[in-house]
């Protein structure tokens, strides 16, 4: 069979998506390969696909017991005879698949990496034939990645213990510099062939939100939000606690996850989540990787995250499946005081040499500074994002709440010289709130400790909203007119550039917020979002996704495998646009290959037609 005929007959699929073929090809002439693509870009076909083609078997090297299930499952679910080797399995279980493995029975088989020296499996390893190690995940290999994982060290003592190098692809979704090369000299990829797709995920709105009850806020959107599935992230277990708390006493369908809970009641709330038995999923970021679950239609994160590769790889779990999402981001200034605190005290850097730590926690804080501004800045927030990555967006994507709001130019010389004049007279000994406390002409404590009040920009800015006075000076941090120091305490002080501000025809505009939002084109009539869960789907289609859903859930139940795996939403949505009669157009649909279709074809089909 040849790729698209694969593609087709148990994917479901018609045509390769940007990237894809690439790789599939490099991979089959014999090469190593490297693909960074975001989540949701289908890298698993990537590699699952030659697997089928190039006879022996494929290792997918997986960090994540939950993952390597789901994958498994979805690859049984199309027809394809892939297991997982890890500690989930009973020793029976092990051994048993083991043997058949050694029958040659799977293609493709998951393996923790740990597993991979283990004297039976390097056994079982040394007298199959191996044609490709893919390694999923690959940024775990690099210690400037965010999700370290020494196991995945072992991959290339494995590799070179097996009798003939097999193809070594690897994967990943985070894309800076030092982790791509990381990658490749770690594995040590051979002439790898490395293909980077677009970071742009389409169907994603962004949003950064600013209010005063972010709870309030949250419980208003999940009353409008009710039938979608969505995740809630939190930066704290006990801030977990709360939210979830409140929303169950709501009466929303919740749970929760954090590494406080014991590993029993996670899994059992993980599979809540993921079989549709509970909508909204309250977590710290500990819950994720690996998660699969494609319908998750919004990702609200109740505070900003430490970085912009965690939030991006947070929010991008939601709209897997292609359909309209949205991402919500919601700032608060402590949210900055509490990440610099984990910056400070990460448990995880103390067994560094001092001057490594130094270098990790610098990198840590910048990495936190370019997250501030994308909270900040008034641009297209989707093209903040591409150019943090290293692409270039297009100004203006018309999905994200920037786009949607009217910004009007503003000139904001005048304060932004009493900031600098402040921090001046003050001789950059205080942090952010005294000096904007001072500025307000505020009479806390600390002013009239330090004296402020004979600053002599106390009070000047009393007419200035306080979130006004914050936003310009972030402004003033992003241009590089002030900066923050990185000792004990965060002071503010003045850089080379703050001098400008203060010459009498200085001048600085900036964009700012129109207090009310266009009206016209609001989120909900932006026509890339549709609050509906169906996207695209006419009123008069919306039953029948529905009774399509339940059936869906009904099938899943019965089987014990997430709905998502019977079939995808986006397939849900695409039958009732194209409504099949038949066999022949029901293999039409995307999503349905013919795995699926002797599996579910009919029973779909007499739905649709309402025969049953
Ligand atoms: P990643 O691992 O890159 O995050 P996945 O491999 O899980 O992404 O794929 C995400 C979704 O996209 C899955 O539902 C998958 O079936 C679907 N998909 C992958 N390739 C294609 C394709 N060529 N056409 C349509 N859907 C695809």
């Amino acid at each position: 069979m040849t790729k698209n005929q694969i593609l087709k007959k148990y994917f479901g699929y018609d045509t390769f998506r940007e990237g894809q073929e690439e790789v599939i090809d490099g991979i089959l002439s014999g090469r190593d390969v490297l693909g960074i693509m975001p989540t949701g870009a289908g890298k698993s076909l990537c590699y699952q696909i030659p697997a089928l083609m190039m006879g022996g078997i494929t290792l997918v090297i997986s960090p994540l017991i939950s993952l390597m299930k789901d994958q498994v499952s979805a690859l049984n679910q199309a027809g394809i005879l892939a297991a997982y080797l890890n500690s989930s399995l009973t020793v029976n279980q092990y051994y048993k698949v083991l043997n058949l493995a050694k029958t040659g029975r799977y293609p493709i088989i998951y393996v923790a990496p740990e597993r991979l020296l283990n004297e039976e499996f390097l056994d079982f390893a040394l007298h199959v034939d191996i044609s490709m190690v893919a390694v999923d995940e690959a940024h775990c290999v690099s210690q400037w990645g965010q999700d370290f994982r020494p196991s995945y060290l072992k991959i290339m003592e494995f590799i070179d213990k097996l009798p003939r190098r097999p193809v070594v692809s690897a994967f990943t979704a985070t894309a800076t510099r030092e982790v791509r090369d990381d990658i490749i000299d770690i594995l040590k990829l051979q002439d790898p062939f490395v293909t980077t797709t677009g970071f742009d995920r389409e169907n994603l709105f962004f949003s950064v939100q600013t209010p005063k009850d972010k709870y309030g806020y949250v419980c208003e959107y999940v009353t409008e939000h009710r039938e979608e599935s969505g995740i809630i992230y939190c930066i704290s277990r006990k801030l977990v606690e709360e939210v979830c708390g409140k929303l169950i006493k709501e009466g929303f369908s919740v749970t929760r996850y954090h590494a406080g809970l014991s590993d029993e009641e996670r899994r059992n709330n993980q599979d809540d989540f993921i079989y549709d038995r509970c909508r909204i999923m309250v977590a710290t970021n500990a819950f994720g990787m690996g998660i699969d679950k494609s319908d998750v239609r919004y990702v609200i994160h109740y505070n900003m995250p430490k970085n912009m590769e965690s939030y991006y790889q947070e929010a991008g779990r939601a709209g897997r499946d292609g359909e309209p999402s949205r991402c919500i981001l919601l700032y608060s200034g402590q949210d900055v005081i509490t990440n610099r605190f984990f910056i400070e005290n990460n448990q995880e850097n103390q067994e560094l040499d001092p001057v490594t730590r130094a270098l990790v926690q610098e990198r840590d804080e910048e990495r936190l500074r370019k997250m501030t501004f994308y909270c900040f800045t008034h641009e297209c927030l989707r093209d903040y994002i591409l150019r943090y990555f290293g692409e270039y967006g297009s100004n203006y994507c018309e999905n994200c709440s920037n786009c949607l709001t009217e910004f009007v130019e503003t000139d904001v010389s005048k304060e932004a010289g009493e900031i600098i004049q402040c921090v001046k007279a003050c001789h950059q000994r205080y942090g952010v709130t005294v000096i904007l406390d001072t500025l307000r002409g505020a009479s806390t404590a600390k002013i009239r400790q330090y004296q402020m009040e004979e600053n002599p920009c106390y009070g000047s800015c009393r007419e200035i909203p306080i979130y006004r006075l914050r936003q310009i000076f972030h402004y003033l941090l992003e241009k590089g007119y002030l900066s923050l120091s990185n000792d004990a305490y965060t002071l503010v002080k003045l850089t080379g550039q703050s001098e400008i501000l203060l010459q009498p025809d200085a001048v600085l505009i900036m964009k700012m917020a129109r207090e009310e939002k266009k009206k016209p084109k609001t989120e909900k009539e932006s026509k890339k979002t549709k609050t509906k869960t169906s996207g695209v789907l006419s009123q008069e289609d919306e039953p029948l996704f529905q009774r399509l859903r339940q059936l869906r859930m009904e099938i899943a139940r019965e089987e014990k495998v997430p709905p998502y795996i019977v079939f995808s939403d986006k397939t849900l949505v695409h039958m009732c646009i194209i409504k099949p009669h038949d066999k022949e157009e029901m293999l039409t649909v995307s999503g349905v290959g013919e795995h699926k279709y002797t599996k579910y074809g009919e029973k779909f089909l007499r739905k649709i037609n309402n025969t049953q």
